[in-house]
């Protein structure tokens, strides 16, 4: 029997110091480390003739080194430059600061070379290849996969490492399903799956694997979800809220009137809350679908029938804002409303508690510092958690668990269609708003290639003008944090010094502190900042309606869900809203996928076509388990 509860530290090829970036990425026995599955892969098992290469393609080539490496220098720069040789053809492999690669290659002796081929007048160039001696087969000749990473570990070595553990455990992982299930569903057995999702021979390999994976986890997870449910279902005695608190009485000093969907879904708030069942509710709806206003006609509901409520947010300037919007609503019915975030002193989360716990405030809003032990509620009725792919079933729980047995209310902009969010959110009920403001204006969005920039700029410049602010979105890709870092960094400081001189810009990215990142925010939301350039952070609801630009950086990097999430930030005002996807590349699915994003406004469509276009596996397979690993994927 092999023990996959096994520290990784005893893998093969994994050292002390490789154990903590391994802990980092959240492998820590072998379990996690053969579950550890690939981001993506590349196929660098078809060899091309370098006559057959075509521009800007990425291919497998072999070559004969023709030349030893040269070393010229330009500036502060090293270039170093290897001549090789296929039939007729000679390609120049190029390097740059990369003096390791100096002494590595011997005339006469043969090569293979993975990577970009770019033709320039004529001649053959490979910038910064994988290589290998031809006929190692290690890291090209294949296909190979690619790992989401952390900055300090490479592919190579992760790849080596997993291969260790799936060598260790391979033959020897006992199977989970029955066998009459494997047979029902042509399921590939459980030590293959595991092997070939990391190291496929082939598509259909992978496509096996990756079935049976998915499979499982899907089966595994909607039995636990439904025996959830159930256990839910039996309990009588959940809170029921008071039959006689009208919602009307606050519906009616809306500025607005509700939409039909606003109205059905309070209505199955209602009943939830007045019935004796314990409430379990997933509000899904698309960005700017008003969600929030049926949270604040809820928590009406509770207070009016003698509970307090707790709001929970994932940062402190969305827990702000919902601060301010529930003030605005509810603070005429003599509804006493307090904002719980870190950043507040001392002694005023002191007074905060004090009266929370004697019952003198009826709504907490507040981030995660509501979470703390020493938060407690007289009597907590009901808790709202916003932008819910950010919290987990454990902080849900632990929020309810200050109350006894509370309504729970959780709301979500990720459209996922109907089918999905019944599997992913199967211990909850489920409540659609379908439907959008009328007041709302379309967002215009047009997927440009890179000779557009200029015009881009000056349009950007002519909003500006007019007394606008835009938002420019760049993709973190994990294989290289830092280097993204300094991407976003350097992206901000030309457009700050160059192209936008005339305004001003800041940015914003993950690994900012809090406080930091907040300032901007509030910075950016009281109009001081006229271009925000950041990673995804900006994705969740904070609202700025005098933005109305958002330009999307390498479009094709990010899931159609989470365009449309960052998407979502524009076209909150009374301002037509723009939203510019840059992309680089020829590939018909990234065509096909900036399309639908310029074809429609409607995050259920879009997702029904990113489901269409990727497949499943990316909304369960990778996504589901990866997401608090890297900024990009938190998907769902
Ligand atoms: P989200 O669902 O993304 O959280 P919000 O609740 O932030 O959306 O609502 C976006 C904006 O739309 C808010 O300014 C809100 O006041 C407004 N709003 C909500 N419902 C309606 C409605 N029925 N008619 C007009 N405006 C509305
Ligand atoms: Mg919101």
């Amino acid at each position: 029997m092999v023990d996959l509860k096994k520290q990784v530290q005893y893998v093969k090829n994994v050292g002390p110091n490789r154990v903590k970036l391994l802990n980092k990425l959240n492998i820590n026995t072998l379990q996690d480390l053969i579950s550890y599955f690939p981001r993506s892969y590349e196929n660098r098992g078809i060899l091309k003739k370098l006559i057959n290469c075509v521009e800007g393609e990425e291919v497998l080539i072999t070559g004969v080194a023709i030349t030893k490496v040269s070393e010229t220098f330009a500036g502060k720069l090293k270039i170093y430059k290897l001549m090789v040789r296929d039939g007729n053809e000679i390609c120049t492999i190029i390097w740059y600061n990369q003096s390791y690669v100096k002494n590595l290659f011997k005339i006469g002796k043969s090569y293979n070379f993975y990577g970009k081929i770019e033709i320039k007048f004529g001649k053959y160039e490979m910038k910064s290849p994988i290589f290998e001696e031809t006929g190692q087969n290690k890291n090209t000749g294949k296909i190979v996969p690619i790992y989401p990473l952390t900055y300090g570990i490479t592919q190579n070595t992760i790849r080596k490492i997993i291969e260790n553990g799936i060598n260790e455990v391979y033959g020897n992982l006992e199977e989970t399903l029955p066998s009459y299930i494997l047979e029902e569903h042509k399921l590939m057995e459980i030590n293959n799956a595991f092997k070939k999702i990391h190291f496929p021979e082939n598509k259909e390999d992978f496509s096996k694997a990756r079935y049976r994976l998915v499979f499982e986890e899907l089966l595994t997870f909607q039995l636990a979800l439904l025996k959830l449910k159930e256990n839910y279902k039996k309990e009588e005695y959940g809170l029921s809220f008071n039959k006689n608190v009208n919602m009307s009485d606050v519906i009616n000093t809306l500025p607005f009137k509700l939409t039909h969907a606003q109205l059905k879904v309070l209505e199955e708030i209602d009943n939830d809350l007045e019935s004796k069942k314990n409430m379990n509710r997933l509000l899904q709806g698309d960005v700017g679908s008003g969600k929030t206003v049926v949270a604040e006609i809820a928590s009406y509901k509770a207070v009016k029938s003698g509970y307090q409520v707790a709001v929970l947010a994932p940062t402190a300037i969305l827990a702000e804002q919902h601060f301010e919007n529930f003030s605005k609503l509810l603070n005429k019915f003599n509804i006493k409303i307090e904002l719980l975030i870190s950043s507040i002193t001392k002694k005023k989360k002191q007074e905060l508690k004090q009266r929370l716990q004697n019952g003198e405030i009826d709504i907490l809003i507040g981030t995660h510092a509501m979470l703390e032990e020493d938060v407690a509620f007289k009597n907590l009725g009901l808790v709202v958690t916003d932008e819910q792919h950010r919290f987990g079933v454990k902080q849900r729980a632990k929020i309810a668990s200050k109350g006894n047995n509370p309504n729970v209310l959780v709301m979500s902009a990720t459209p996922i269609p109907r089918t999905l969010a019944l599997i992913l959110y199967g211990d909850l009920d489920i409540s659609i708003i379908d439907e959008l403001p009328p007041n709302r204006k379309k967002i215009d969005t047009f997927a440009v290639g890179k000779q557009m920039e200029e015009r881009l700029n000056s349009f950007i410049a002519k909003q500006i003008d007019e007394g606008r602010q835009c938002y420019i979105v760049c993709p973190l890709v994990e294989e290289n944090e830092e280097m993204d870092l300094q991407s976003v960094v350097e992206l901000a400081e030309k457009l700050k010094n160059e192209t936008f001189s005339k305004y001003r810009v800041e940015y914003l990215h993950g690994k900012m502190k809090q406080k930091e990142k907040d300032e901007i925010m509030l910075k950016f939301k009281t109009g001081k900042i006229d271009i925000l350039i950041s990673t995804t952070v900006i994705e969740v609801g904070v609202d700025v309606p005098n933005s109305n630009i958002m330009v999307i950086e390498n479009a094709e990097r990010f899931g159609l869900a989470q365009l449309h999430q960052l998407r979502g930030r524009v076209g909150r005002g009374e301002y037509k809203s723009y939203c510019i996807l840059k992309f680089n590349s020829r590939s018909k699915v990234v065509q096909e996928r900036m399309k639908i994003m310029c074809k429609t406004n409607d995050g259920f469509v879009i997702a029904e076509k990113d489901l269409e276009l990727r497949g499943s596996g990316d909304f369960f397979g990778t996504a589901q388990h990866r997401n608090t690993r890297n900024e990009n994927c938190k998907f769902i």
